[in-house]
């Protein structure tokens, strides 16, 4: 069993494949909480709830009623069948944390399905979950997008960072790149070195920097300090191109 939180048909707005149409599973759960990133969403109680910008996908506790549960991978498939798009549509499976099923055998039957009817599929993971490729080896013809969290996200270093996971993860998959979410106060001399100390886990994987930030007005404060950043260090700059046109991460 698993749980859903939304699905949306829209254009990539990160990373390597920015623009590209895509359809979304965002799936409820995370193994991470990143407080640091300090966005705030009210829950239907009044609650303000503290976290990433995702909050509303990771926090349990306080809008699992808003999630619907899903017991096959049928169910997921009928979503996919229902938007009846004209073209083998690029899917996107974020989060949250999606890799926490990974094990799950609904999940399994939805990526076979996936894969089988032509798709390319795209994961967007923290990077820091075990995938068993020997196990399920169906996980080597997927993208994974490692967004590895740095110390802003006040996760401890050890959970956040696991160097077995994500070299496994850039020596088995078809393709991956990293994926970091940066403020311009975190742009310090130390910054490099944090980055330094993930990337060294894949040195030949791409590194993309994007601006972190819940609202427009956020990502584009942060968009100029970093693209300098990333000139100066040779990364590639990633826009949040969804965040920029609707001002939110949310299904749009
Ligand atoms: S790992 Fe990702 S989804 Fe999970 S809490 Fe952190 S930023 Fe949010």
């Amino acid at each position: 069993m698993l749980y859903l939180v939304e699905h949306f048909y829209s254009i990539q707005g990160e990373g390597r494949y920015t623009g590209t149409p895509s359809l979304f599973f965002r799936f409820g759960g995370c193994n991470m909480k990143c407080e640091g990133f300090a966005c705030e969403e009210i829950a239907s109680d009044g609650t303000k709830v503290i976290g990433c910008d995702t909050v509303y996908a990771v926090n349990r506790e306080h809008f699992l009623q808003n999630w619907t549960e899903i017991n096959s991978a049928n169910e997921l498939l009928k979503i996919l069948n229902n938007y009846n798009l004209p073209h083998k549509v690029d899917i996107v499976l974020t989060g949250g944390e999606p890799l926490i099923y990974a094990n799950e055998p609904v999940f399994i039957e939805f990526l076979e399905a996936l894969h089988a009817n032509g798709h390319k599929i795209t994961f967007e993971t923290n990077g820091s979950l075990f995938v068993d490729f020997l196990k399920y080896p169906i996980y080597k013809e997927f993208i994974f997008a490692l967004s590895i969290k740095l110390s802003n996200s006040k996760e401890l270093f050890s959970k956040r960072v696991r160097g077995d996971v994500i070299n496994s993860i850039t020596t088995n998959a078809k393709e991956a790149f990293f994926k970091f979410s940066i403020d311009s106060k975190s742009i310090t001399p130390e910054l490099q070195n944090e980055i330094s100390e993930i990337t060294k886990f894949a040195p030949n994987t791409l590194v993309y920097c994007m601006p972190l930030g819940a609202t427009k007005k956020e990502v584009e404060e942060n968009s100029e300090p970093l693209i300098e950043f990333c000139k100066e260090k040779g990364y590639c700059f990633s826009d949040r191109l969804h965040i920029r046109v609707w001002n939110q991460n949310k299904g749009v």
